[in-house]
C-alpha cells in the first residue's frame, strides 16, 4: 500500500488523497464512506446529491399542500411509540408544531427513531402531505435532526443537498464534511476541459461546478454546473469511444467474400422466407464482412426476430472463405442451444454439412473430448464453435478465426469482448442483443460500433396476451394456469429468487416447486430449473421440458436469455414488481414462439407508483422498444441493463437520456477531434489523451504511446 503523507498533498492529485485525512472522517468512518463508493478527496468532491431541498423559504405547517410532496420544518412537541394490534407493526408518531400548526409524522418499524425525536428538538421532514381524519400528517417521510446552533448555515434557509447515505452517515455529517472539502480543496480541482471548448459554450470552470452542484446559489446555477461536468464527461467518454473504433477498424483485417448465387443458396435453403430485415441486415453484414478491415457491429432484434440465422450467415461466409468462426452466449443452456439449433439447420438439409463443421465447447466438454477438440480447433478441422466463456480459456487456440459473434452482449463487458478478439488477427465482430437500445443509447454506448437492426417478426406467429393480477388472487391464476395445461400446453413460473429467505418475504422458486408437485400440480409434471445446477443437470430438464415431458416449468431467470421452446405457450411470473421491465420483456419472449397465442400471467403487489406504472406500461404493450423507452425514463439506463453494462459504468454524472442537447454537442466536438488525431498523438492533443488513458483504460489501450 501507498502510504500518504498528508503533509504533502499539494503536490498530489485529489484522487491521491485518502478520505481518511478529511476533517473528521478518520479510520473509522472511512470504512462507511467506502460503502459509498468514496475514497479519496476526488471521490467525495464527486459524490453528488440525489436531489434538493429548497429550505431558503419553508412552508409554515398551517400552509401546507395536501396530496404534494413538500419539506417541513417543526419543533418536536412530543412523540410515541406503539404497536399496531391490526399488522403488529411498531409505530412511531411524532409530532411537529410550526406557526401554530400541527403535524403528525408516523414510521413504521423502526423503534431506534425514537432516540432522536426528542421533545423540543427541531427536525425537518420531507414527504407527502396526507389529511387524516382531519389531521395533517406524512407516513415515513425522510427526516433531518437540525441543532440550531450548530452549522444551520448548511441545513436551513438555503437550497440543501440531500445526499445518497449509508448507515452511520448523516446528512448534516456528510453536507458539513463536503463543505469543509471544498473550503480546503477546491483551488486543487484540475479543470480538464479545454479551455476553447469552455469559451465556446459558456461552461463554468471546474471549481464553480462542484461548489453549485453541492450548495447551488439558485436552481439556474445548480443547472449550469450539472451541464459543465456532464458535458465533460460525455466528451472524453465519446472520444474514447470513437478512437477505439477508429483503432480497431484502421487494421488489416480478413476480407469474406460470398457471391450472390451463394447468399442466394442461403436465404433459399430454408424451409420459410426470410424476412425483409434479415435480408437486408445480411446484405450490410456481407458488404462489411468482405471488407479487409475489421467489422465491429451490433445486431439489434427483438426476441424472436431471427438474429441466429443472420449469424450464422456471417459464419458460412467465413467457412466458405477457408476461415473459422466463433458464437460464444452467456450460459450453457444458451449455447447447447444455439449447437442444436445449427446443427438441426444442417441436418434438415437448410446448410450443407460442408458449409460447417460445428462443435460445442463448455465447461462440460473435459478431460479427453476436451484435448481431442482444442486439437481440432488448432488444425482448422472445425469451422464454427459454439460456447461459453470457455472460449475464452488459455488452451483454445484457433487456426484462423476470422468471425466472433457474441450473444446477449448485456451480460458481457467490453474486457471479455476484446479477449475472445485477440484469438483471431483483427477478425470481424458482431454483437447481438436482444435488449432494445433507443437509438441515443445506442450511439452514446456504442458510438463505436455500426448498428444493424431486425425491426421485424418472421410473419404467422401468435399473440400473447398480458394479464395482471394483485398477490391476493394468485389461487385464482393457478386456476388459469391449470386451465392451460389440460389444454395441452406448457407452462413457466417464474420466481425472483431460489430459495426462501428471512430477509425478503418472497415466494421462492424451490418451495413453490415443491408446492406444486404436492399440492396444485400434483395431476401434471411438474420441473424446476435454476443457475445453480450443474450443466448436465440443466440440459436434462431443458431437454426434457422440450420434448413435452414436463407440462410445467418453476424457472428464477435462467429462462430469460433466449430459450427457444415453441410449444410453451404460457408464462406465470410472481413478485412480476421484482423484475426490471426489460426482464419481463425477455421472459415474456420465451412464450408466443410459435403459431398459436400465449399467455401471460403477472402476479404482483406493486406498492410504489413506480412499479405499478411499469406493470401497466408492461401489459399494455408487447413492442420491445417501447418498453424499453419506457424503463429507461423512468429508473434511468443503469437499472435498465443492470449494472455491468458497458458503457453505463463509464458515465458517472451525465445522463444520455435527460441530456441529448449536451450529449450531441459533445459527441460532435468528440468527433471534430478523433478524426483528425486518432491516436491523440498531436502535441495540442496529449493532455486529452492521457486523460482518456487514465479514464477509460480499455478504450484507448494500444492507441498511441502511453
Ligand atoms: P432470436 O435469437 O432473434 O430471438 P431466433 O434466431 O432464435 O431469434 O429465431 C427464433 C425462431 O424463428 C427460430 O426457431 C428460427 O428458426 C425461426 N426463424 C428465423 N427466421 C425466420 C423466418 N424468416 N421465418 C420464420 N421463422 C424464422
Ligand atoms: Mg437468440
Amino acid at each position: 500500500m501507498n502510504s500518504i503523507n498528508p503533509i504533502n498533498f499539494k503536490s498530489r492529485t485529489l484522487s491521491d488523497i485518502s478520505i481518511q485525512f478529511v476533517k473528521g472522517v478518520g479510520p473509522a468512518r472511512k470504512k462507511l464512506f467506502e460503502r459509498l463508493g468514496v475514497a479519496t478527496v476526488e471521490d467525495l468532491l464527486y459524490l453528488f446529491p440525489r436531489r434538493y431541498e429548497d429550505r431558503r423559504d419553508l412552508v409554515p405547517i398551517p400552509k401546507l399542500k395536501v396530496g404534494e410532496f413538500q419539506t417541513v420544518t417543526g419543533k418536536i412537541l412530543g412523540s410515541a411509540s406503539r404497536r399496531s394490534w391490526y399488522t403488529k407493526k411498531h409505530v412511531l408518531e411524532v409530532v411537529l408544531e410550526d406557526d401554530g400548526g400541527h403535524l403528525a409524522c408516523t414510521w413504521f418499524n423502526q423503534p431506534y427513531l425514537l432516540n432522536y425525536f426528542k421533545e423540543g428538538r427541531h427536525a425537518v421532514c420531507y414527504g407527502k402531505v396526507d389529511m387524516y381524519k382531519n389531521r395533517l400528517q406524512m407516513i415515513s417521510p425522510e427526516w433531518e435532526i437540525i441543532e440550531e446552533k450548530e452549522d444551520a448555515q448548511l441545513n436551513l434557509g438555503r437550497i440543501v443537498p440531500i445526499y445518497p447515505l449509508t448507515q452511520g452517515i448523516t446528512q448534516r455529517f456528510l453536507r458539513k464534511t463536503i463543505h469543509a472539502c471544498l473550503e480546503r480543496y477546491q483551488n486543487q480541482l484540475a479543470d480538464e476541459l479545454p479551455v476553447p471548448l469552455r469559451n465556446k459554450y459558456k461552461l463554468y470552470n471546474i471549481k464553480r461546478s462542484i461548489r453549485q452542484v453541492h450548495f447551488p446559489d439558485t436552481f439556474p446555477d445548480q443547472e449550469n454546473a450539472m451541464k459543465r461536468i456532464s458535458f465533460e464527461e460525455f466528451y472524453f467518454f465519446q472520444i474514447a469511444v470513437l478512437a477505439r473504433r477508429l483503432s480497431i477498424t484502421h487494421q488489416p483485417g480478413f476480407a469474406h467474400t460470398m457471391t450472390d448465387t451463394q447468399v442466394l443458396k442461403f436465404s433459399g435453403g430454408f424451409p420459410f422466407a426470410l424476412t425483409r430485415a434479415q435480408k437486408r441486415v445480411i446484405q450490410e453484414i456481407r458488404q462489411d464482412m468482405a471488407k479487409d478491415t475489421p467489422m465491429l457491429r451490433l445486431l439489434q432484434g427483438d426476441v424472436g426476430s431471427g438474429k441466429t440465422l443472420v449469424a450464422v450467415f456471417g459464419c458460412v461466409a467465413a467457412a466458405r472463405n477457408g476461415f473459422q468462426s466463433c458464437v460464444m452466449a452467456p450460459t450453457e443452456i444458451l449455447a447447447r442451444q444455439h449447437y442444436e439449433n445449427i446443427t438441426r439447420m444442417i441436418e434438415q438439409g437448410h446448410l450443407t454439412p460442408s458449409d460447417l463443421r460445428v462443435a460445442l465447447l463448455t465447461s462440460a466438454v473435459t478431460g479427453k473430448e476436451k484435448e481431442k477438440l482444442y486439437g481440432q480447433i488448432r488444425s482448422g478441422a472445425v469451422d464454427l464453435v459454439i460456447g461459453t466463456h470457455a472460449l475464452m480459456g488459455g488452451g483454445v487456440a484457433f487456426k484462423n478465426l476470422s468471425f466472433v459473434v457474441i450473444d446477449e452482449q448485456h451480460k458481457f463487458g467490453v474486457r471479455q469482448r476484446a479477449l475472445l478478439a485477440e484469438k483471431g488477427d483483427n477478425p470481424d465482430i458482431l454483437i447481438m442483443t436482444a435488449t432494445p437500445i433507443p437509438r441515443t443509447l445506442c450511439i452514446t454506448l456504442y458510438g463505436d460500433m455500426d448498428l444493424s437492426v431486425l425491426d421485424e417478426l418472421p410473419p404467422g406467429r401468435g399473440t400473447v396476451k398480458t394479464r395482471l393480477f394483485p398477490q391476493g388472487r394468485a389461487g385464482e391464476v393457478y386456476a388459469l394456469v391449470r386451465e392451460q395445461l389440460k389444454a395441452g400446453r406448457q407452462a413457466y413460473v417464474v420466481y425472483p429468487i431460489i430459495e426462501e429467505s428471512e430477509k425478503l418475504d418472497l415466494k421462492a422458486a424451490r418451495t413453490m416447486f415443491n408446492h406444486f408437485k404436492k399440492e396444485t400440480f400434483r395431476d401434471f409434471r411438474v420441473g424446476l430449473i435454476h443457475g445453480q445446477l450443474k450443466p448436465k443437470e440443466g440440459q436434462t430438464i431443458m431437454e426434457e421440458f422440450k420434448n413435452g415431458k414436463i407440462d410445467l416449468l418453476v424457472a428464477t431467470t435462467v429462462l430469460e436469455v433466449g430459450i427457444d421452446v415453441p410449444a410453451a405457450g404460457v408464462m406465470l411470473i410472481e413478485h412480476a414488481e421484482r423484475f426490471g421491465l426489460a426482464q419481463l420483456h425477455q421472459l415474456r419472449g420465451r412464450i408466443g414462439r410459435g403459431k398459436e397465442d400465449g399467455l401471460c400471467l403477472l402476479v404482483a403487489d406493486a406498492e410504489t407508483d413506480d412499479s405499478r406504472q411499469r406493470l401497466k406500461a408492461f401489459v399494455s404493450t408487447t413492442d420491445g422498444f417501447k418498453i424499453a423507452q419506457h424503463d429507461l425514463e423512468i429508473r434511468g439506463p443503469g437499472r435498465y441493463f443492470g449494472r455491468h453494462q458497458h458503457g453505463l459504468n463509464e458515465l458517472k454524472v451525465a445522463n444520455p437520456f435527460t441530456q441529448l442537447d449536451i450529449l450531441e454537442l459533445a459527441r460532435q466536438e468528440a468527433a471534430a477531434l478523433a478524426g483528425v488525431d486518432p491516436k491523440l498523438e498531436k502535441e495540442q492533443n496529449r493532455r486529452v489523451g492521457e486523460i482518456i488513458r487514465k479514464r477509460y483504460p480499455t478504450y484507448l489501450a494500444d492507441a498511441g504511446a502511453g
